[in-house]
């Protein structure tokens, strides 16, 4: 099993601007949960892709929400666990689409 990496690094939100402060786990903006295409593994910034990660879904499960991210460049599909931090504002919308989309 590989090791998860931490990364402990400030970077600025492609999408909405924000300065995010990284704390070695965060891999997406809190503000928008926008990603960023950069991990093979979690934490390895292996990914030579860099396209922006678009939050495509959040899922309720037992251990907190779950973010589905779509690449917008390569088209790749990851799932992040949200961060205490993440907005919560945000997921919640998302997380309405997808019961509006349930019931069409
Ligand atoms: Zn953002
Ligand atoms: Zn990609």
């Amino acid at each position: 099993m590989k090791q998860f990496r931490r990364h402990k690094e400030d970077f600025v939100c492609e999408h909405c601007g924000a300065k995010v402060k990284g704390n070695g786990y965060t891999n997406h903006c809190p503000d928008c949960l926008w990603s960023k295409h950069v991990d093979v593994m979690p934490g390895d910034r292996a990914e030579d892709c860099k396209g922006l990660m678009k939050p495509i879904e959040v899922k309720s499960t037992r251990d907190g929400y779950v973010i589905t991210h779509q690449c917008e460049k390569c088209g790749a599909i990851k799932r992040n666990k949200a961060a205490e931090n993440d907005n919560f504002e945000v997921i919640l919308a998302l997380a309405k689409n997808q019961v509006d989309k349930l019931k069409h």
